[in-house]
């Protein structure tokens, strides 16, 4: 018998669930505060605050199993939930990915690779950090950063007093710079029975903090099964169920993990047309307790994120979340496939250059 899925957030990731939900015939329940949220019409929509728990306990008690599109959940509600309905992924991989700090040390008890790191809480432990690793170094916040905000990277000693008048007040970690050759990421989804699947070794390119690019399947072999191993770890580590994307950095024969975040990843949009199996289909798929869908890719996609404006005209591959334009919001993206990586290579820089014309 078909499942009914709760989602909480209904943005853009919500929306490309809902339509691999219809594909599969499971019905969605939306829960997320907007007027008119991208995922609309994909399911059923209860409009409340994200941290409401009658609106919370409302959304568990009308479906079988519960799940999100977004790391900010509160770790507390989604606690709340489980102890009456399932929720994937589950809340010790959602509670990691909220904190970068306790992230780090995930990575570290895997043995995954990562940059040198410190814990900052005080100025002095600013001052400390940026001597033990060096300059330039990157400054965060531990919880709620997204798209390169709540960072600052400081280049010379002058920049530490204008950093820690940005940031300091705030749990912090310090983070050595990486001077990567480019950055790449694996998505891996895991079933209920412990099956898991990894999508193709995924390129990224970023504009201002910003996924701008992603292209797949990579030309490395060798990068990709360190990367498919890194994933695997991470997954068997939560009894994970659900997809998850884990960042890293490429550094010479070297990956270098950045984050992960315990949900379907605008990195992996391309596995829509790209991909035999969508990593939204599989993660409706794990968490409806379903079989996983083959991830292999299907030629050679790139993925072009659609930031601040949406273009005039038609396009091919295009994905319109319905958004109003603001400067550095995701309002879409387009997907090429290309049966060789030169055509798709040659048509993405056509794409660019229609976009840059306006
Ligand atoms: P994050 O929010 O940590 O994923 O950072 C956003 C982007 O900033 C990354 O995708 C990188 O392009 C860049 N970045 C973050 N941390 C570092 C670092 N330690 N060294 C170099 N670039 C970084």
């Amino acid at each position: 018998m078909s499942k009914t899925v709760g989602i909480i957030g209904a943005g853009q990731l919500g929306m490309m669930l809902g339509e691999a939900a219809q594909e599969l015939g499971i019905r969605c329940v939306f829960l997320d505060p907007g007027d008119n949220p991208p995922a609309q019409g994909r399911g059923e929509l209860l409009q409340a605050a994200f941290d409401d728990e009658s609106a919370l306990a409302e959304l568990a008690a009308k479906v079988d199993v519960v799940t999100y599109e977004f790391e900010n959940v509160p770790v507390d509600a989604v606690r709340s939930i489980a102890d009456g309905t399932p929720v994937y992924p589950p809340a010790p991989a959602l509670e990691t990915a909220q904190d970068r700090l306790s992230e780090k040390r995930l990575f570290e008890s895997l043995d995954i690779p990562l940059p040198g790191y410190r814990q900052i809480d005080t100025r002095a432990d600013l001052d400390a950090a940026a001597e033990a690793l060096g300059l330039p170094v990157v400054i965060k916040t531990r919880r709620f950063g997204y798209d390169g905000k709540g960072q600052f990277v400081v280049r010379n000693a002058a920049d530490l007093d204008a950093a820690w008048a940005e940031l300091g007040g705030q749990a912090l970690i310090a983070e050595a710079w990486v001077a990567f050759d480019y950055e790449v990421s694996i998505i891996a989804t895991r079933g209920i029975d412990g099956d898991v699947v990894l999508f193709p070794l995924t390129r990224n390119t970023h504009s201002g903090g910003i996924l701008d690019t992603s292209v797949a399947p990579l030309d490395s072999s060798e990068l990709e099964t360190v990367a498919r191993d890194y994933g695997r770890r991470l997954v068997e580590h939560f009894d994970y169920v659900g997809t998850v994307a884990l960042e890293l950095f490429v550094v010479g024969d070297r990956l270098l993990a950045n984050e992960f975040a315990p949900r379907v990843h605008n990195s992996g949009h391309w596995t829509i047309e790209g991909a035999a199996t969508s990593q939204f289909e599989n993660h409706m798929r794990a968490v409806a307790g379903l079989p996983l869908g083959d991830p292999a890719a299907r030629g050679h996609a790139a993925m072009k994120n659609l930031i601040g404006r949406m273009p005039v005209g038609d396009f091919e591959g295009l994905h319109d979340y319905g958004k109003s334009e603001r400067p550095g919001r995701k309002l879409g993206h387009i997907t090429i496939t290309a049966t060789t990586a030169g055509e798709r290579d040659s048509r993405l820089e056509a794409l660019n250059q229609r976009l840059a014309k306006g």
